[in-house]
């Protein structure tokens, strides 16, 4: 079982950067951010970035997912938190959750 924190949540999906792997400029998928053979950084190596369904709910919680990882296939818990960012900023999340704890 992994935690990761999700980079962002709209209506449809949750994405999250995956500690395990990580994409090129040339677009491949590699599970290491340096040159095993070298041992040189991937100047353009950014952490990969996996997509799942949100079931259309923006709120804070935990999602237990299946991963999408070709290099680890442990179950990944994804926690929605006030880091993640939402379709018309956090400042709406907020609202409504201030709005909910006044009723
Ligand atoms: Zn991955």
């Amino acid at each position: 079982m992994v935690d990761v924190i999700a980079y962002e949540i709209d209506e449809k999906h949750i994405r999250y950067k995956c500690p395990f792997c990580y994409t090129l400029s040339s677009g491949r998928i590699t599970d290491k951010a340096y040159n095993p053979r070298t041992f040189t950084l991937y100047k353009s190596a950014k952490p990969n970035i996996h997509t799942h369904g949100s079931c259309g709910e923006l709120h804070n919680r935990i999602e237990t997912r299946s991963s999408h990882c070709t290099f680890n296939n442990e179950q990944v818990n994804i926690h929605i938190t006030d880091e993640t960012k939402r379709p018309f900023g956090n400042n709406v999340v907020n609202f409504f959750k201030n709005y909910n704890q006044t009723i």
